[in-house]
């Protein structure tokens, strides 16, 4: 007995799938994964773990895994070493770059990987291709509420931690269903609510879980949310119910944004919204009682063409209130993806390089070109969405994606594969042959997170370590050793031996990190940035100043801007979509988790019980969606989660069927770029009634 547990190996892992950031130990005997076991002293779910990092992971062992590159050759991919495939990638990149220039590259970047991996990738598109055009999926989710964030308060991120939602008066969602999306987030608001009495107010298209269970749900007409946000913040004003002495010591602007708010009457917003003016009322009075409040929002807020703007409403709702700076109060946006604010924080985006410091700044690119020995481009590069216009107007030719699954998560995907078809070289790394990798010249077997050290960074700013647990499969590599690989066939001279060196780099250059090690970030340690230099750590945002010139919040006016449909006579159905509770985004990874899979094999419509009366269409139904920009034939569930004329269909995707974005559009948010997912109508044809 003795000798088969000395062959059991636990390690600490940090789950893969949801921003929240879940940490445990795997129990693990060679190359088969034995448990998942959560440990009291993880810092955000203690014992607890959803169905996906319970079960999600044997991915890892799946026969379908990439072990070996891919070249394509006259059309279709053959096995190839990594001498090969590093030679051709070289030569390519080369040929490009002094072809066309820096800016014929796109590269794109993973949430999902680690933030050292990210910041290395920047490197390589900066410092060695000489681009900025570098970006991530954030585009895709939540840069809208960055952007919001930056402007009224100054950073991209949570405010506080989960134990702020835990401990605030007020938890208002709005746009989000975190009982799916974040399932152990939602928990702990959940227990709130049943136990200490914590208020909770939902405002979404679906009655969701949270809405279900909320003191007060709100379902507003889509699109229209900062209409009602804006004229209840007017309310709060009008009565005298707002923080007077927070907004004259910590808040800029508060006169021209009063000025801003009078077209927002609770008259104009009940006509707009559909939400009559005592549920308003209601509302303010509560949000007024409450000593604090936080605000949680997610892609029913940013997928708009005014996410931005919605999002900054939200954030001005908060400082109007005075709920910034104190436990319990805050912005909440949601992070998607494991790591997606690490991608962020460390400078896969276009415009910022790590710690998001301007790269149109002299000083601080001077610091970077000393430390790297380059010279750096000076000018903002392009976002995702703009790297696909620009592939299609012929300026980009090449790129380089890892661990992302543009080709089924980009809005109008019909539209992006075309722009794929056209590039001249695309190299494709990851952990599975995805659709995109179908569009690719060279494909790289990448490592995930079982097999390499790293760190990720949670919707609570919250760096934590995740330690290897197998070494890579077949040929596999870790996806910083790659761009190493890479970059140093390109010239440079890099020399990292363990992610910790990278960490140490960045850490070096970027403020926002400065005492980030992985000393101090051994067994169930983490650190949240801002990181002083001692190794001090921030839970709180905001609790002196905001991190501006004169350390004041900003008030900042936004207009509603009208969303984009299709023609609504032709296309009667507004489509909505999102998660789905086992599935993680479009299935990379949980279809490949036969665990999952037998519980949830595949997507199905939701239709409300009205519509499917008036179709004459059951539970079961098979159904044809169209949209201007194409098809979708899908299976019907009748349910009360939605109503009226308003559908939703879950993101995931299965290999028989590519569906939510063989729809949408590619309209996008003003500011950021981020599509219009939420923006969608549909006609629905019957193909077989039950
Ligand atoms: Fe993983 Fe998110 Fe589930 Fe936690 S809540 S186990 S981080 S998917």
């Amino acid at each position: 007995a003795t000798m088969r547990e000395d062959r059991i190996k636990r390690t600490k892992t940090v789950c893969t799938y949801c921003g929240v950031g879940c940490s445990f130990e795997v129990w693990t005997k060679e190359r088969d994964i034995l448990k998942i076991q959560p440990q009291p002293d993880a810092p955000v779910n203690g014992i607890s773990t959803c169905v996906k990092g319970k079960w999600g992971w044997d991915f890892v062992n799946s026969e379908e895994r990439l072990t070996k590159p891919l070249i394509r050759k006259e059309g279709k991919f053959v096995e190839a070493t990594w001498n090969e495939a590093l030679t051709l990638i070289a030569s390519k990149f080369t040929e490009l770059k002094d072809t066309y220039g820096p800016d014929s590259m796109g590269f794109i970047a993973s949430s999902k990987c680690s933030n050292e991996e990210n910041y290395l990738f920047q490197k390589l598109a900066r410092g060695v291709m000489g681009t900025n055009n570098v970006d991530n999926c954030s585009r895709y989710c939540q840069s809208p509420a960055t952007a919001g964030l930056m402007r009224t308060v100054g950073y991209g991120g949570d405010a506080g931690t989960i134990e702020d939602l835990k401990t605030t008066d007020l938890v208002f969602v709005i746009g989000a269903n975190p009982a799916e999306s974040h399932p152990v987030l939602a928990t702990r608001i959940k227990r709130a609510h049943k136990l200490h009495g914590q208020k909770l107010i939902v405002a979404d298209l679906r009655k969701h879980e949270l809405a279900q269970m909320a003191d007060q749900f709100l379902h507003p007409v889509p699109s229209s949310d900062l209409i009602w946000i804006s004229a209840v913040t007017k309310y709060i004003i009008d009565q005298g119910w707002a923080d007077d002495d927070f907004i004259k010591n910590r808040v800029n602007n508060f006169d021209e944004y009063v000025d801003s708010l009078d077209k927002y009457t609770l008259e104009y917003a009940e006509q707009e919204t559909g939400l009559k003016k005592e549920e308003l009322i209601e509302l303010a009075t509560t949000i007024n009682e409450a000593e604090t409040m936080c605000i949680c929002w997610a892609m029913g807020v940013t997928q708009h063409i005014g996410g931005t703007e919605t999002s900054t409403a939200i954030s001005n709702l908060l400082l109007v209130t005075g709920n910034y700076g104190k436990p319990g109060t805050g912005a909440y946006p949601l992070r998607g993806h494991n790591n997606v604010q690490g991608a962020c924080d460390f400078g896969t985006m276009p415009a910022w390089m790590p710690g998001y410091e301007p790269v149109e700044n002299e000083e601080i690119r001077a610091r970077y070109e000393k430390a790297w020995g380059v010279s750096l481009p000076r000018k903002p590069g392009l976002n995702n969405h703009q790297i696909v216009e620009t592939i299609h107007s012929g300026k980009v030719k090449g790129m380089y994606l890892f661990g992302e699954e543009m080709g089924l998560v980009d809005a109008n995907i019909n539209h992006v594969h075309a722009a794929f078809e056209k590039l001249e070289f695309f190299v494709v790394q990851d952990v599975f042959f995805s659709k995109t990798a179908e569009f690719a010249d060279v494909v790289l077997p990448a490592a995930p997170s079982l097999e390499k050290d790293g760190t990720f960074t949670n919707t609570e700013r919250r760096i934590q370590r995740f330690h290897k647990v197998f070494e890579p499969l077949g040929d596999s590599q870790p996806d910083w050793k790659i761009f190493q690989a890479i970059a140093n066939r390109l010239g440079a001279k890099w020399n990292y031996k363990h992610p910790s060196e990278i960490m140490d780099e960045a850490a070096s250059l970027a403020p926002l990190f400065a005492g980030v090690s992985y000393e101090r970030l051994e067994k169930w340690n983490s650190q949240l940035w801002p990181v002083q230099k001692s190794g001090e750590s921030t839970p709180l945002l905001y609790t002196e100043k905001f991190p501006f010139a004169d350390g004041k919040a900003k008030l900042y006016p936004v207009e509603w801007r009208k969303p984009y449909v299709p023609d609504e006579k032709e296309y009667d159905l507004h489509l909505n979509n999102g998660r789905l509770l086992e599935h993680f985004h479009e299935g990379n990874l949980t279809y490949r988790s036969k665990s999952i899979t037998h519980k949830v094999p595949q997507p199905w419509l939701e239709v409300s019980p009205e519509l499917a009366e008036e179709r004459g269409i059951k539970t079961g139904a098979l159904v044809k969606l169209t949209s201007p920009y194409g098809e979708v034939k899908i299976r019907v569930w009748v349910t009360e989660h939605v109503s009226g004329k308003e559908l939703y269909l879950p993101m995931n995707t299965t290999d028989e069927m590519e569906a939510v974005n063989m729809l949408t559009s590619s309209y996008h948010d003003k500011v950021t770029h981020t599509p219009n997912y939420k923006e969608m109508s549909v006609k629905m044809e019957v193909i077989e009634a039950d």
